[in-house]
């Protein structure tokens, strides 16, 4: 182990030297399609050279070769929790009511290695969950060089409106620390420019909850107030993504002019049309759904379908069907981070094609960030970069052999040294 991290940091001593690496495989997927006798040139940084092999004029320093594998753009988780780990392993209320803000955030660290680890080079982070800003400080850690870790966009504490998020149940006198940051009527405008202030890339808002009579989602902020959060977010630059299962929260959310919504488990034809005509991205987190099911007892391929995953599977279809743009993100953490990849997985068994899986979780989820150098390989674009084994477009599930990770030029993971 040690001689192993020995030639690791040696390898990456040699990058910072700032010379050219040629990477070659069989095939390379660049964020829009699978192509065959490319060759990558990495300097620096940047991606210098993306094109055909016979046709490369440069000298380089390194070549790298993969036999039987297939480059790509580092991956771009769409949702994530870093500050969260596996619900059956600790209760999300005990994760929030119970664990100090250290403990958290030094877990947190972990989890955001874990990510890059398994070829996520990039991660939009939905929330601290109580957490504060930890995700602020893990974000910070990583640039730093710290820690090991992917690109993060963060989005702080969150907002709900009052009375609508958990952990709940306790006797009405005692206070109890929250989820996320509460907000109503006008005060979403301080909320919102006190999170930026503190560090959010991303406002993150829950525009239902689960808090109807009956425990059914319905929705928690107004049109009105909705629009106050997109318009004071957008002003500094940021955009917004609300939380949303119920039709209706949904529907003011779209028209509020948030960039996704995410879960979407109720949504109707009409509101997928409506996402399509104004270009709103619907992150399904179909992983979550399924990993809590499973925590409750459901074993997959066993038992039938419980009704909220049937529901969500036509609702994907729906979307698909439709043609919403679908950004790739399966609310990791909720399951195990570095287990990304599960998402990927059920796109593709909810009737998604593979490549258009791939065009998701690079090119398209960079473009709905607003990361206009990341998600594909091109040149120019900054070298984030990962190698599998096989080819994913024939089966996704090998995303899952990572033997390559590069992330803003330097080699984090390379399983030949
Ligand atoms: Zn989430």
């Amino acid at each position: 182990m040690k001689n192993h991290l020995a030639i690791v940091t040696c390898f990456l001593s040699f990058w910072s030297l700032g010379q050219t690496m040629q990477l070659v495989a069989d095939r390379i997927f660049d964020g829009e399609g699978m192509k065959e006798d490319i060759s990558i040139v990495v300097e620096g940084n940047r991606i210098i050279y993306a094109g055909p092999s016979d046709e490369m004029r440069i000298g380089v320093d390194t070549i790298v070769r993969f036999e039987n594998s297939t480059l790509l753009p580092g991956m771009i988780e769409g949702h994530s929790h870093v500050l969260l780990y596996p619900y059956d392993q600790t209760s999300w209320n005990d994760q929030v009511l119970k664990e100090s803000r250290s403990l958290r955030a030094i877990r947190g660290s972990k989890m955001a290695t874990r990510n890059l680890m398994a070829g996520f080079t990039t991660i939009r982070d939905l929330g601290s969950e109580g957490a504060g800003y930890a995700d602020v400080g893990i974000k910070r850690s990583i640039a730093q060089g710290i820690i090991d870790g992917p690109r993060m966009l963060v989005a702080g504490k969150a907002m709900v409106a009052t009375g609508s998020y958990g952990p709940k149940g306790f006797h009405p006198d005692f206070e109890v620390p929250l989820g996320a940051e509460t907000a109503d009527g006008n005060d979403v405008i301080s909320v919102t420019r006190d999170q930026i202030g503190k560090g959010a890339d991303f406002i993150k808002v829950y525009a239902d909850y689960r808090w109807g009579p009956n425990g059914e989602s319905l929705p928690t902020f107004s049109l009105e107030e909705l629009k106050l959060i997109v318009q004071t977010a957008r002003s500094s630059g940021r955009d917004v993504a609300a939380h949303a299962n119920s039709p209706e929260a949904m529907r003011r959310a779209i028209m509020a002019g948030v960039v996704t919504i995410e879960h979407g488990t109720e949504a109707t034809e009409e509101i997928l049309q409506l996402m399509k005509d104004r270009d709103v991205g619907l992150c399904p987190t179909l992983a979550a759904t399924e990993s809590i099911m499973k925590y409750r007892g459901w074993k997959k391929g066993v038992d039938e379908d419980p009704g909220s995953i049937v529901l969500k599977k036509r609702m994907f279809q729906n979307a698909l069907d439709i043609g919403v743009k679908i950004i790739a993100g399966g609310d990791v953490g909720v399951f195990e981070h570095g287990d990304n990849v599960l998402e990927l997985e059920l796109m593709v068994e909810y009737g998604m094609n593979p490549l258009d899986v791939l065009k998701s979780v690079t090119s398209v989820n960079a473009r709905t960030f607003q990361l206009n150098e990341l998600g594909a390989i091109k040149k120019g674009f900054l070298a984030d970069i990962i190698a599998v084994e096989g080819d994913p477009s024939t089966d996704i599930s090998n995303l899952r052999n990572v033997v390559f990770v590069m992330k803003d030029g330097v080699v984090y993971r390379d399983v030949r040294l």
